[in-house]
C-alpha cells in the first residue's frame, strides 16, 4: 500500500466534474467556501461524450455538451473555485474532517464533501467485448463514430441513451441496427419517433448479443432472436463497430465503506436532499439518482448539496 500524507486542509471538497460537481463549485466560491474540486476519471463527466444538449433550458438552439461544461468550468474558476486533476481513490469518512486520498498519494483533509462522481457506461459482459474493445467495441458513438463513417455499426439498448446514439451514427454510418432485447424501447417518445422515420436505422427487437467476430477487428455479431422461446433463432450481422449504450454504474465504490448505497451502488440521500448518511458528506448527481439523471437535475442537486453544507457548517460552527 502507497503511504498517504496529510498535507491540505480544505473546507468543501468536490469529487467529479459534471454538472453536479462544477454546479457546486460554483455556489461554493460564491458562499465563500474555498472549494476544490477534483475532476475524476472523465473530466467534464458524461456530457463530454454526448451530442447537442438540446433540453438544458437557456439554450434554445441547443449546444455541444464539451462547450456546456467547459462553460461551467470557467463559470466556476471565475468565482475562485480550484480545479484538479486528480481521482479519489480512498476515503476515510468515520468522523469529520473527513479524509479523501487522491490518486493513492495525496490525502485531503475537507469540513464537508460533495461526491459527484457519476456513472460509468455498462457492458455486457461478453468476452468479446474485452478482446474487441478499441478495435470496433465503443460505449461512446460521438467519441468513435468518426471511425465508422459509411460502414456498417449496432447499438444495443433500447432507452434514451441508444437512441440518440443510433441517431448519431445514422448520420455517419452506412447502416445502424438497435439491438433491443425486448419487443419495445424503453426511450422517450420523441426518440423513439426519430429512430423510426430513421431510413438506415433497423430496429432488431428481442434480439440478444452473444458473441463478435473478426480477424483484426470487428466484422460482425452473433445474435440470438427470442432466446429461450421454441423459435429461438441464431441471427448473424455484419458491421464494424459495435456500440453499448444499455445504461450506467454509479461510481460509489470509493466511498461505499461508510456510505449507503442501494444494491445496484446508488448512494442513498434522504429524500428531497442530498444529504447522506453520514453528516457534512453529501451526494449530488448521477451517483444518487436512478431515476432522473438529467444534466438540469444533476446541476439542480449540485446546487443543494452546497446549501446544506452551508448550513452544517454554520450549525457546526466551522
Ligand atoms: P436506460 O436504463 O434508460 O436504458 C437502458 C437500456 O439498455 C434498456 O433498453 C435496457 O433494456 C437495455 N439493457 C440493459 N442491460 C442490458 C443487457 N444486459 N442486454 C441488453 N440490453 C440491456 O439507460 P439510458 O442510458 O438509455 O438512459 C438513462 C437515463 O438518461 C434515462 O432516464 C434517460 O431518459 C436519460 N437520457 C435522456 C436523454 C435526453 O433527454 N436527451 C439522453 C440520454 C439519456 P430493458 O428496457 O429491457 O431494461
Amino acid at each position: 500500500m502507497m503511504n498517504t500524507s496529510t498535507n491540505e486542509k480544505v473546507r468543501c471538497l468536490i469529487i467529479g466534474s459534471g454538472p453536479a460537481g462544477y454546479t457546486a463549485a460554483i455556489y461554493a466560491s460564491r458562499a465563500n467556501l474555498e472549494p476544490v474540486l477534483y475532476e475524476g476519471i472523465q473530466p467534464g463527466g458524461q456530457l463530454t461524450t454526448t451530442t447537442d444538449i438540446e433540453n438544458f433550458p437557456g439554450y434554445p438552439e441547443g449546444i455541444s455538451g464539451f462547450e456546456m461544461m467547459e462553460d461551467l468550468k470557467k463559470q466556476a474558476q471565475r468565482f475562485g473555485a480550484d480545479i484538479r486533476t486528480g481521482i479519489a481513490t480512498a476515503s476515510d469518512l468515520f468522523s469529520a474532517p473527513y479524509k479523501v486520498t487522491i490518486d493513492g498519494a495525496k490525502e485531503i483533509e475537507t469540513e464537508t464533501l460533495i461526491i459527484a462522481t457519476g456513472a460509468t457506461a455498462k457492458y455486457l459482459g461478453l468476452p468479446d467485448e474485452h478482446k474487441y474493445m478499441g478495435m470496433g467495441v465503443s460505449a461512446c458513438a460521438t467519441c468513435d463514430g468518426f471511425f465508422y463513417r459509411k460502414k456498417n455499426v449496432a447499438v444495443v439498448g433500447g432507452g434514451d441513451t441508444a437512441c440518440e446514439e443510433a441517431l448519431y451514427l445514422s448520420g455517419l454510418a452506412n447502416h445502424v441496427y438497435l439491438i433491443v432485447r425486448k419487443p419495445f424501447l424503453r426511450a422517450s417518445k420523441v426518440m423513439q419517433f426519430r429512430v423510426n422515420e430513421a431510413p438506415n436505422i433497423t430496429i432488431l427487437y428481442e434480439h440478444n448479443t452473444i458473441g463478435l467476430f473478426g480477424e483484426n477487428g470487428v466484422e460482425g455479431a452473433k445474435l440470438v432472436k427470442r432466446m429461450g422461446e421454441p423459435d429461438e433463432e441464431q441471427v448473424t450481422i455484419a458491421i464494424d463497430g459495435f456500440f453499448l449504450a444499455i445504461g450506467h454504474k454509479p461510481n460509489s465504490d470509493v466511498f461505499k465503506p461508510w456510505i449507503e448505497t442501494d444494491e445496484v451502488g446508488y448512494i442513498l440521500t434522504e429524500p428531497g436532499t442530498p444529504k447522506t448518511n453520514i453528516p457534512g458528506v453529501f451526494a449530488a448527481g448521477d451517483v444518487a439518482d436512478p431515476v432522473y439523471r438529467q444534466a438540469i437535475t444533476a446541476a439542480g442537486s449540485g446546487c443543494k448539496a452546497v446549501i446544506e453544507a452551508e448550513r452544517y457548517l454554520l450549525e457546526a460552527g466551522k
